[in-house]
């Protein structure tokens, strides 16, 4: 532990104190780290020395905030910058992937990359004016950049301020019916991660409200239909620069049907049976990927594997599986619901709302 992380608004200092932390972005999403007694640190000021003699830094620096005393700052590197980081032999230099940096680092250092990563991505979007084509200047503050030029009448505004994208995600909960006596909930996977499963999500579309796009992503990629929305949390997920909105909701009809683009397989799982599947995936020798489990129909489907614990998509299949744990899943009707089921599930009554995500 280093101290707790403060965000704050500044011009960078110039020159900047040896003791500031540099948290560099590689072009393939990996923050720099380097690796003393036997410990993983971000490199600060006077370790970088040797990029900032020959000029390859710094780039686009942004100002973060402080960690305790120190300020942090933020910047991007090319491919060319970062051979020549992996050439230097005054330090073990280790490029980490940014999602798995997370169980390798402090928590308020880990909330600095992952900042880091949003803001990094945002500054190589904006570096011109979207009006006038003009290079972009931060603002005094670094809080955001704007063109100095810029004469267009369409420019209502030449600042251009970090942006978050909404998504909605939502777990689907089908309470006991005439095909299966335990509430199930509904797993997908998607192309883009193959390895996964998860809960379906999506980006809202422009002038659509969070819960329309709950309804509208669902029925696009499994072809149901749901009711009773209920907030679950939030988080942002900086690798697409977005804030991510989750809610729970309840099966209402419809016939399940991947769409076959997004997601190309889903299934109603029990607890019991994710469960099982996990005692396998998340054992300390995991079954080859290709394993199989049986399915409805007489069919197979893919061993369960879920994403990291701490992302909210993974918090919302664990909030289904284990609700005496993540009060904020049994609210409303679908609390009342999910409690009269208690006896057959062995679920327990939710805990005042106090838990945080
Ligand atoms: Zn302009």
């Amino acid at each position: 532990m280093i101290g707790k992380f403060a965000r704050g608004y500044s011009a960078i200092p110039n020159p900047l104190p040896d003791d500031a932390f540099v948290f560099l972005v590689s072009p393939s999403a990996e923050i720099l780290l380097s690796q003393r007694d036997g410990t993983l640190h971000i490199p600060t000021v006077v370790d970088l020395n040797f990029l900032l003699q020959i000029q390859q830094l710094p780039i686009r620096p942004i100002y973060l905030g402080k960690i305790g005393q120190q300020i942090c700052i933020a910047d991007t590197i090319s491919a060319a910058v970062k051979t020549t980081i992996l050439g230097d032999a005054s330090a073990k230099w280790r490029f980490e992937p940014i999602r798995s940096a997370r169980s390798l680092l402090d928590e308020d250092v880990y909330t600095c990359v992952w900042l880091s990563q949003h803001l990094t991505a945002w500054n190589e979007s904006s570096r011109f004016c979207g009006y006038c084509g003009a290079g972009m200047a931060f603002t005094t503050d670094s809080s955001g950049t704007w063109c100095k030029k810029c004469t267009s009448p369409a420019c209502l505004s030449p600042f251009v301020f970090p942006r978050t994208n909404p998504c909605i995600i939502a777990s689907i909960i089908r309470l006991p019916d005439a095909e299966c006596p335990h509430p199930r909930i509904l797993l997908s996977r998607s192309r883009a991660r193959p390895l996964f499963f998860s809960v379906n999500a999506g980006f809202v579309e422009a002038c659509e409200p969070l819960e329309g796009a709950v309804t509208r992503e669902i029925q696009e990629e499994v072809g149901l239909q749901v009711r009773n929305i209920q907030y679950f949390g939030s988080t942002s997920w900086a690798p697409s620069c977005s804030l991510m909105v989750a809610y729970t909701t309840e099966y209402a009809g419809g016939e399940l049907r991947p769409d076959g683009e997004e997601i190309e397989c889903a299934y109603w799982l029990t607890a019991d049976e994710i469960q099982a599947d996990l005692a396998l995936t998340e054992s300390a020798t995991p079954p080859p990927p290709d394993m199989v489990r049986p399915a409805p129909g007489g069919k197979t489907r893919p061993l369960i594997r879920l994403p990291m614990k701490w992302s909210i998509s993974r918090m919302l299949v664990d909030a289904f599986m284990h609700p005496e744990q993540h009060s904020r899943m049994c609210r409303g009707e679908q609390a009342a619901r999910l409690l009269a089921l208690a006896p057959h599930v062995g679920l327990v009554a939710p805990m005042a709302h106090t838990a945080t995500l």
